[in-house]
């Protein structure tokens, strides 16, 4: 589950992490009340949207003029002209995809001296299977195009769960920084901070990106990206309140709410599999036959009818799907049920694109029989070399 960089500060100044001082603007008349609770005379103004990039983003619309989605301004005045800008509209950045995310809350923040800009992040390395820290001098920018071009200037080092963060760790981020004196002396404070924050909160994700020394040689967080490990959340039910449903897909939120496995893809062709592996591989057979997947669906072992008329209506509620592929292999799970659940679905909410089935396993010939007498146009598959080739053709045809 990804935050805002609003709330993200917000839980990280918990942990006494340094950030500078802010007030969230969630409706227009929110200016004066944020103007008042900071110090002046700079600001800057921040699109909330789940994405990075902002401030070399671009908004869509003319009225939001031609500055990104950070600005700086030098007076209550401005700052009001920014937020009435920016408000509502859409900024499109390297992260959002051409269609942008339209931006629903603001957050003004006191303007920083900066001196330097550096990038920190922690994440959970699935090799070593440790926490680790990721840090590099060249802040403020794209990390990745800085792992491409100068990976040298990157450096990485992991955390023993034995030992938890030591002051080795603060060391290692100094010198990674080139820090010394007070300032190494501060990122060791925040390197401790950073991963109590992390561990204590369940995080994914953390990158601080630019962490900055200030003109007056103050280190503080001047970007934060979180994501929390959604199988944790169970844990923390004050972050959960922190989620923002209108930047998630909503049908990855249909389908949370079903217990389904789904991720969307840019593709034509809508696949329901059971099982994670047999999805990954439906997935590259349509690619192998000269398609593209519109998504992941994984049903489960145990779903019942009401799920999979649930993943049905998610799958045909896209408008980019063409066609359906419905791979089943039955083993807990029995392909009448399957079937049934296909029925129903297609009889609630019709069925405007061809649509094959491949059964297998437990049931079968129950489900084939289902499926045939249910008077439904569907195409039926022997095999997933069969039903891949089946359903790709027929999206070519249509
Ligand atoms: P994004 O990464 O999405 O572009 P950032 O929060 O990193 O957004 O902001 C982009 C740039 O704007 C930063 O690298 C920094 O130079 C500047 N900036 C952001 N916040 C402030 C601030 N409070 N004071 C001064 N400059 C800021
Ligand atoms: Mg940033």
């Amino acid at each position: 589950m990804n935050i805002h960089e609003y709330q993200a500060k917000a839980v990280l100044k918990e942990f006494g992490v340094p950030v500078s001082k802010g007030a969230p603007i969630l409706a227009k008349s929110d200016v004066d009340a944020a103007v008042a609770a900071l110090p002046g005379p700079l600001y800057v103004v921040k699109s909330q949207i789940h994405a990075g990039g902002r401030g070399k983003g671009r908004f869509k619309e003319p009225e939001a003029g031609e500055k990104g989605g950070v600005r700086l301004a030098k007076s209550p005045a401005e700052v009001a002209q920014f937020v009435d800008e920016m408000f509502g509209r859409t900024l499109v950045t390297v992260q959002t995809g051409p269609a942008g995310k339209q931006v629903n809350r603001l957050y003004l923040e006191d303007g920083s001296d900066i001196e330097k800009e550096f990038y920190v992040s922690l994440l959970v390395d699935r090799v070593t299977s440790r926490v680790s820290f990721v840090a590099s001098t060249e802040g403020g920018m794209d990390i990745e195009e800085v792992a491409h071009k100068t990976p040298e200037k990157i450096v990485s080092f992991s955390v023993d769960p034995a030992t938890g963060v030591m002051p080795h760790h603060g060391r290692a981020l100094a010198k990674a920084l080139k820090l010394s004196g007070d300032l190494a002396r501060q990122a060791g404070a925040l390197a401790e901070k950073l991963f109590t924050a992390f561990v204590t909160t369940d995080m994914a994700m953390l990158e601080i990106n630019p962490l900055i020394v200030t003109k007056d040689q103050r280190l503080v967080c001047l970007d934060a990206k979180v994501s929390f490990d959604s199988n944790a959340l169970y844990r923390h039910p004050d972050l959960v309140a922190l989620r923002d449903e209108t930047e998630e897909d909503p049908k990855e939120i249909e389908a949370s709410k079903h217990d389904l496995s789904y991720i969307s893809l840019d593709g034509q062709i809508g696949c329901m599999v059971n099982g994670a592996g047999l999805a990954m591989a439906t997935m590259d057979i349509i690619k192998l036959y000269g398609a593209e997947p519109a998504n992941f669906l994984d049903v489960g072992g145990g779903a019942n009818k009401e799920k999979v008329t649930a993943a049905f209506k998610i799958i045909t509620a896209d408008p980019n799907v063409k066609g359906i592929l419905v791979n089943i292999f039955g083993g807990i799970m029995k392909c009448d049920t399957i079937a049934e659940g296909v029925i129903a679905a297609v009889k609630e909410v019709g069925l405007a694109v061809p649509l094959v089935v491949r059964l297998e396993g437990t049931n079968v010939e129950l489900g084939k029989k289902i499926i045939s007498e249910s008077g439904l146009n569907v195409i039926p598959a022997d095999d997933l070399d069969d039903a891949a080739q089946k359903i790709v053709d027929a999206v070519k045809k249509a």
